[in-house]
């Protein structure tokens, strides 16, 4: 997300680094976590370069059940053995610990969205009218308001059918039927919808999200 004191992430996928060079990104200044699955955390290594051209670390804010797997899978980051041989030895990273209550992040305010991703509890994110929710199979009560009034909703839909962590298309759909936002962009969309013939039936308002879509934040 570009705010108005500099970009920053929400997760470091795998492919981290191609996502950069497609978006013409240079530099990333923070990052917020979802959750610390595999599939939004292994790119964290993506970040060495930014804390060194940055000249001060690279924030990463997180729960603490994300900052314990963090610090477990990148343990040469934060428990260095030694003094490094050369500068860009080792990425250049600190820990911010966050919940859910909103906070301010390079001019940008966040507010965290709990919501459920099979066991798991995780994080969804709000910025002004833009909600993005990824990996869930249920939002908790408590959660509902915090998606009121979306101009855009960016929502997990995995399939046609439902899975033990993640909404399929009817339960996707019931909270696009609940909450009304303007505009519905599936994410963490697998192999099982095909692109065409799923945006082709779905209602109006709501599409499949794809690879460089950029959404307009205001406020
Ligand atoms: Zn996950
Ligand atoms: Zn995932």
């Amino acid at each position: 997300m570009h705010a108005p004191g500099g970009t920053f992430l929400i997760d470091t996928a795998p492919e981290l680094r191609l996502q950069l060079l497609r978006e013409k990104i240079p530099l990333v200044h923070a990052v917020i976590y979802t959750h610390a699955h595999a599939d939004h955390l292994f790119g964290l290594d993506d970040l060495r370069l930014f804390g060194h051209v940055l000249g001060k670390p690279v924030p990463l804010y997180c729960e603490e059940n994300v900052e314990a797997q963090i610090l477990a899978s990148y343990a040469y980051a934060f428990a260095p053995p030694g003094e490094p041989l050369h500068p860009g030895a080792l990425p250049l990273l600190t820990l911010e610990r966050i919940g859910t209550e909103p906070f301010e992040l390079l001019g940008q305010t966040v507010q965290p969205i709990r919501l459920i991703h099979g066991r798991l509890p995780v994080l969804g994110f709000r910025f002004g009218n833009v909600a993005f929710c990824t990996d869930v199979s249920l939002i908790p009560d408590e959660s509902w308001p915090l998606l009121e009034g979306l101009d855009v909703l960016v929502l997990d839909c995995l399939r046609e059918y439902p899975h033990a962590t993640h909404f399929g298309l009817p339960q996707s759909l019931a909270v696009v039927e609940r909450v009304r936002p303007k505009q519905t962009y599936f994410t963490h969309v697998s192999h099982h919808l095909d692109y065409d013939a799923t945006n082709a039936k779905l209602p109006p308002g709501v599409a499949l999200a794809y690879d460089g879509l950029r959404i307009e934040v205001a406020g």
